[in-house]
């Protein structure tokens, strides 16, 4: 009898709330990930072998429990996770697991290098494909922990065997490689700003690690163990502090950045119109943009169906939907952001001729 007087009331309360949820969505809580390298039965780099009680899995560890102090002390707002808080080992997939299952805005993967060479310094990484040697031995050498994974030919479409197989590893995140790039610059800015250090700069490689989530992704090098100078700075409390805390720093600013432009965004949406059919106008939601042909079957493109291949110059685009309802290909960006395509964009054409979707919604639909 009570859930009877209740049923119609929670009904209308979920219409109500329907709306407002979606407005909310937008200032979501930004989150963190931190995911500190290596860990148990994978000890990374062994440095100089100077030192036998720590590897690079307990400098990048000590690096990372830093990180979340500070981001707690003076980000409130934020949220931080790490990927593991203890000396564990953790295979790459579920790495990505987490940060993917927390609706992450951003995936910081914590390593220190190790070079033949005498080598110093920083460095950031995007998932991309390595432009030299250098950067592929880098990328090897942080993937072959998958040949410690159990099964891991069955989870990965990559070859440790294979440098060529990196390449089918790049599509995913190919939709968040801008803001990838420009998280990479900015942390790279403050390493060498906030913490003095000597900066390498921004690379691209074949990371498995990247390429397991759905946001902007870096993986850095906080410097080389095999570097007895660097070795011994990042030892030390205070060294793990400073990469720390020019860490953050870039988050930061990064964070400030985003807000900066999404609020241009909303500005630029602003005063449309109610009617939005466009007659001789085809919407289509843009997902991802690739070298690599993919075939368009829905279980490449995380179960979205009618999915639409085209090729530009040297690149496949690859579409989803069409219509000349705006209301409708709005709800299937929705869609394919909520499937992880979180950059998805909408783009118009009339034939072949791509027009500007700013001013169509400003002009009076026909
Ligand atoms: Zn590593």
């Amino acid at each position: 009898m009570y859930l009877f007087k209740l049923l119609p009331i929670s009904i209308v309360l979920l219409i109500v709330l329907a709306p407002l949820h979606k407005l909310q969505a937008q200032d979501k809580t930004f989150t963190v990930i931190i995911d500190p390298g290596h860990g148990g039965k994978d000890t990374g780099t062994t440095g100089t072998k100077r030192y036998k009680d720590k590897n690079e899995k307990d400098i990048v560890l000590a690096v990372a429990l830093e990180v979340e102090k500070i981001i707690k002390s003076e980000m409130p707002q934020t949220k931080v996770i790490l990927t593991r808080k203890k000396d564990i080992f953790i295979e790459l997939k579920k790495r990505g697991e987490i940060a993917n299952k927390a609706n992450a805005d951003l995936f910081i993967s914590i390593h220190a290098n190790a070079a033949t060479y005498k080598a110093t310094g920083t460095e950031t990484y995007v998932l991309g494909v390595h432009r030299n040697k250098t950067n592929l031995a880098v990328a090897k050498r942080e993937n072959d922990v998958i040949l410690l994974e159990e099964d891991y030919e069955k989870h990965y479409s990559y070859d440790p065997h294979s440098p060529a197989s990196i390449i089918s590893l790049t599509l995913m995140q190919e939709d968040y490689l801008d803001q990838s790039i420009r998280m990479a610059t900015i942390v790279e800015k403050s390493f060498s700003e906030v913490g003095k250090r000597r900066t390498r700069g921004v690379k691209q490689a074949g990371f498995v690690v990247l390429h397991q989530t759905y946001m902007p992704s870096i993986l850095i090098e906080i410097g080389f163990l095999s570097n007895e100078i660097e070795e011994d700075f990042l030892r030390k409390k205070t060294g793990q502090q400073k990469i720390a805390a020019s860490i953050v720093d870039g988050i930061k600013k990064y964070k400030k950045e985003l807000e900066k432009n999404s609020i241009k965004d909303s500005n630029s949406h602003a005063s449309v119109n109610n009617n939005r059919i466009f007659k001789n106008v085809t919407f289509k939601v843009q997902i991802a943009s690739s070298s690599n042909r993919v075939a368009t079957k829905s279980y490449n493109f995380r179960g979205l169906q009618n999915i639409e291949r085209v090729k530009v110059d040297k690149f496949y685009k690859y579409y989803l939907g069409r219509t000349s309802d705006y209301n409708l290909i709005k709800q299937l960006q929705v869609k394919a952001v909520e499937k992880g395509y979180k950059s998805a964009f909408i783009v118009a054409f009339r034939g072949e001729e791509r027009l500007s979707v700013a001013k169509l919604l400003k002009s009076t639909p026909q």
